[in-house]
């Protein structure tokens, strides 16, 4: 290559010849003369120019020829190498069709290797091509024929070429047969894709940008009922919709004039999913038969450059969930008896008419319609009378307002009417009055005649009110006013209405659809033993939860439901609830416990007390000795012969009966003697000062002594602290109750003190002052059996297993209570308790025997030295009750002072 370049000018080729030249001429003249020694003449100048020719000229080639053939060979080769790397076959041939050369792409195209094919024709790789058309080069398309016989779309193009005045062709072929099978495979896509469309059950259309129908499916023909046929290549797909040209959302995509499209829809947006898309829903009448509900989505199909292709509408017929949607929306604010505007509803129309009121200076007006005595109807004509009645009220009331007033059915016999108007504070009489009048007409209901009437009351904004709560409140106001004048009235709302008796007569209105509305709650306060402090039983209190006022104590509306009546099944309800919980806690296996009852005045003069207590037991399942029964003071009061009548077929079920509030009445013991308590229950206003007021501190030792001696066991309510606790206790009272062990607590929390058995209070173990016992037997299992017993009650007990030791410990201590065995060695017990009379006269004793020694007993007892005799073997709850009297005795005569020495008999 270096060499070439070397000599690439002609300048250096010609000096480097002509130097050669003449060196080989000096040369072969030195040579000449020694090869030819004796030639001369012509044949030496032959031999001279033969030699010089020789010599130079290999110089000659290798400088001139030889680089000339090198670079002709290979523009040769890159010819051909530009020929073979061209991927289409490329066949030149001469004017009349032979075959001169083939690149390689076309030996592998047609399967010809170059010398079987040059010389050939070209009709034989070209048929289509004619010799003749040769002469006119251009884009052909055609088949090609292969060496193995087999066809192929090929697309040729021929030119021509003159090289050194010979004509000569180029065809250049390209083989088309992927190309084809792509287009087949996208048309095939297409044609899949297209039916996808088709065929889907999602109502589909498609439309072109320039608003055509492209596509209706099957779907879509079912749904609007108009045929592929008859859309297809038109723009009117608004067709299926409406009656009029409107734009469907298709052509809104394409368009983008979505302001008054909305118009047309219950519903129009922007797609949630789709960018650009658009979402519309709305109600269609008589679509292919029916009305229907379509939600209708329409997007963009778009290319990846982002031109626009079509828009894709799908359409869906959502109808049976509109339609239990709107179902559901209208249960939520009509009233389905009256279809009228409910609770809910009323709300809202006030709220609008406030709205407009006030951008119009208009006035708007409450009326709180309440049907008179509408509960007497109701159980006179049985609950279809009634309905019936309050639909025709409906009617009637909605027949005499205009049709932009709202009368709404807040539920019961309650309407209400609001209306709005300029003048209304001078028309709202009138308007009143009219209804009043059209709902006194009469009115033939199961074939009877009746006349209902209402009251109405009045609130008018803004004077009366300026919010829906204040409004409605202020007319129910004025609406009980009415009622209070004698009913079939109305009232307006005042200011000076008396906001106590207002008050009252709302109270007493929620108060009477508390019980239906079920928001009494019962809580339960435990009773406590006061030597033990165990929880005995628990009192069943009353309480009103109301959504409006809270937690509310039964002071507040017992009266009230007295009153009123509704103490009747009020308490009726306590009753059951009380005996159902205490049976439900005693099933879940809790220490049966007594459960006592309020009875109100009322429910105690009801006809059929007895049987409704016993019927609630028998319901409950509850075993009667569990219920008690708190019956107050004043209820017995007046007619004795029947309250002991009542009382007596109270006690025959076999519940207790405990005197509630005794010491608030001014009953006599001697009258109380003749009625069955088993309990009598100290007020609180006593227990409240017991420590302090040496009064009530007297009266309350009196009353339980009294009790006592009555056989009556004795409970103190209110006990608040330790020191009334003690009080009550060292003088003799049974149980306890008040807010010292626990405040009226909701059942599960009463359940929760009842298993944990924690009245943390009531820790009594030290026994109370004045409870000392002394046990004497000689039989220590005896002595160690009975003072687990009595300890257990509170007691102390003191034992000694003889007369002896017995004499020896009462001299140290002051005991109360002696229980001596008969049967002892040395000394009997009769004698010892004779002997013990003498010594200590004011303690009560008892003597524990079996049968065979009650002659030897009796004696004893005659003189006053035996109160009682225990039997043996003992059962333990009798041993229980006799100990309790035997204290309840000692109280009832010695107890005033349990720290004073032991009084004497006749001291
Ligand atoms: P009540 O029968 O004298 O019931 C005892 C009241 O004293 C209860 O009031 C109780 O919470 C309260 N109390 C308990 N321990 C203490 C204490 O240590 N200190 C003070 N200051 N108070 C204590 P409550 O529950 O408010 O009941 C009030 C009255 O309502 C009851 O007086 C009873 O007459 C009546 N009541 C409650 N429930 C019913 C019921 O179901 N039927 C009837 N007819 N009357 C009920
Ligand atoms: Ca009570
Ligand atoms: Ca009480």
């Amino acid at each position: 290559m270096k060499r070439l370049h070397l000599f690439s000018s002609p300048y250096a080729v010609f000096g480097t010849l002509m130097l050669i030249t003449c060196v080989t001429e000096i040369l072969v003249m030195f040579l000449l003369p020694s090869l030819f020694p004796n030639t001369e003449g012509p044949i030496l100048i032959f031999a001279d120019s033969f030699l010089l020719t020789a010599l130079s000229a290999p110089f000659g080639w290798w400088l001139i020829v030889r680089p000339f053939r090198i670079r002709a060979l290979k523009e040769s080769a890159r010819a051909d190498a530009v020929l073979g790397s061209v991927v289409d076959a490329v066949i030149s041939f001469d004017a009349v069709g032979n075959i001169e050369s083939i690149n390689r792409a076309a030996e592998q195209l047609f399967g010809y290797a170059p010398r079987e094919i040059v010389g050939q024709k070209m009709e034989l790789i070209l048929p289509g091509l004619a010799v003749g058309c040769a002469g006119a080069p251009g884009e052909l398309g055609s088949l090609a024929r292969c060496k193995d016989g087999s066809s192929l779309p090929v697309e040729s193009s021929v030119s021509r070429l003159d090289l050194e005045g010979r004509r000569i062709f180029i065809a250049i072929v390209h083989d088309i047969s992927r190309h084809r099978q792509l287009a087949a495979i996208v048309e095939e896509q297409k044609e899949f894709l297209e039916s996808l469309v088709q065929q889907s059950a999602v109502p589909t259309f498609v439309i072109s940008p320039e608003n055509e129908v492209l596509i209706w499916n099957r779907a879509c023909e079912e749904l609007t009922g108009l045929s592929a046929a008859e859309m297809l290549g038109r723009d009117e797909p608004w067709k299926a919709f409406s009656a009029q040209k409107r734009p469907v959302l298709a052509n809104l995509v394409i368009s983008g004039q979505v302001e008054q499209a909305e118009e047309g829809y219950s519903f129009f947006g922007k797609s949630s999913f789709i960018p650009e898309g658009l979402q519309a829903e709305g109600w269609y009448g008589d679509l292919n038969g029916c009305d229907r509900y379509l939600v209708f989505n329409a997007a963009p199909i778009r290319n990846n450059r982002g031109e626009l292709l079509a828009v894709i509408e799908t359409l869906e017929d959502i109808t049976e969930r509109k339609r239990y949607q709107e179902q559901l929306e209208y249960q939520a604010n009509y009233d389905g008896l009256t279809s009228l505007p409910n609770r809910n509803l009323l709300g809202d129309r006030i709220r609008q008419a406030l709205l407009i009121s006030y951008r119009s200076h208009q006035e708007v007006g409450v009326f709180v319609i309440d049907l008179d005595n509408f509960k007497l109807i109701n159980d006179t004509l049985g609950r279809d009378g009634g309905n019936t009645l309050l639909k025709a009220v409906a009617d009637r009331l909605k027949g005499c307002l205009r049709s932009g007033d709202t009368v709404a059915h807040q539920g019961g016999d309650d309407f209400t009417v609001v209306i709005s108007d300029q003048s209304l504070s001078d028309n709202a009489a009138l308007i009143a009055g009219n209804m009043l009048e059209v709902i006194a007409r009469p009115l033939r209901i199961n074939g009877h005649d009746l006349v209902i009437t209402a009251s109405i009351g009045i609130s008018i904004a803004p004077k009366d009110g300026e919010d829906v709560q204040a409004l409605l409140k202020n007319a129910e106001l004025a609406m009980y006013r009415a009622k209070e004048q004698g009913r079939n009235t109305y009232q307006f709302y005042t200011g000076q209405m008396n906001a106590r008796s207002l008050a009252r007569m709302s109270l007493e209105h929620q108060l009477r659809t508390a019980l239906q509305r079920e928001e009494f709650l019962v809580y339960y306060q435990p009773k406590v033993n006061a030597r033990t402090g165990s929880i005995t039983g628990m009192e069943a209190l009353v309480r009103w939860q109301s959504p409006e006022m809270g937690l509310i104590a039964p002071d507040t509306f017992i009266p009230l439901a007295e009153e009123i009546g509704l103490i009747v099944p009020l308490g009726a309800w306590v009753l059951r609830a009380a005996c159902a919980q205490n049976m439900a806690w005693q099933d879940a296996g809790l220490p049966p416990l007594t459960v006592s009852v309020n009875l109100s005045p009322r429910q105690f003069r009801q006809q059929d007390i007895a049987s409704l207590i016993e019927e609630t037991l028998t319901e409950t399942g509850l075993d009667p000795r569990f219920l008690e029964l708190e019956i107050t003071e004043s209820m017995v009061m007046h007619d004795a012969d029947r309250v002991t009548a009542v009382l007596g077929s109270l006690k025959r079920l076999g519940t207790s009966l405990s005197m509630d509030d005794f010491g608030t009445g001014y009953s006599s013991l001697s009258y109380l003697k003749r009625f069955p308590f088993d309990k009598l229950k100290i007020d609180k206003s006593f227990v409240r000062d017991i420590t302090c007021d040496p009064d009530n501190a007297a009266i309350a030792k009196a009353i339980i002594a009294m009790a006592h001696s009555l056989h009556m066991k004795v409970i103190a309510e209110g006990v608040e602290t330790k020191g009334q606790l003690e009080y009550l206790r060292s003088h003799g009272c049974d149980e306890m109750q008040g807010f010292y062990f626990s405040k009226p607590v909701p059942a599960p929390e009463f359940e929760r003190l009842l298993r944990e058995q924690s009245l943390a209070a009531a820790d009594l173990t030290e026994p109370a002052p004045g409870r000392k016992l002394l046990l004497v037997d000689d039989e220590e299992r005896v002595t160690r059996a009975l003072q687990r017993l009595l300890f257990s009650e509170g007691y102390e007990v003191l034992t000694a297993n003889s007369a002896t030791k017995g004499f020896e410990l009462l001299s140290l201590n002051r005991v109360a209570v002696i229980v001596s065995d008969f049967r002892m060695p040395g000394m009997n017990g009769a004698e010892f308790l004779g002997r013990v009379k003498e010594l200590y006269p004011s303690t009560v004793r008892l003597v524990l025997s079996g049968h065979a020694d009650l002659d030897a007993i009796t004696q004893f007892i005659n003189i006053g030295a035996i109160f009682k005799i225990l039997r043996k073997p003992w059962r333990d709850d009798e041993v229980r009750d006799q100990i309790s009297a035997a204290f309840s005795q000692y109280d009832l005569l010695y107890g005033e002072d349990p720290q004073a020495p032991h009084p004497s008999l006749h001291s």
